[in-house]
């Protein structure tokens, strides 16, 4: 079990599909790569990264039918 960082209260798990993370309830710290840092360049948002699943998810589906 992790520690938070901030508090050392301990991490609880989250899971998103398959991808999962910890965040801490007591002090709202989260270890997902979406902080505050501008030099820091993300090359894909945990949005594009939703909408790229589920355009795959479509795309899979529209393959299956016809
Ligand atoms: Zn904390």
């Amino acid at each position: 079990m992790n520690e938070c960082p901030r508090c050392q209260s301990p991490l609880e798990m989250l899971t998103f599909g398959e991808t999962s993370t910890v965040a801490c309830s007591h002090c709202g710290y989260a270890d997902i790569p979406v902080e505050h840092e501008r030099d820091v360049e993300q090359p894909e948002s945990w949005q594009d990264a939703f909408n790229r699943f589920y355009d795959h998810q479509a795309r899979r589906t529209e393959e299956t039918t016809g």
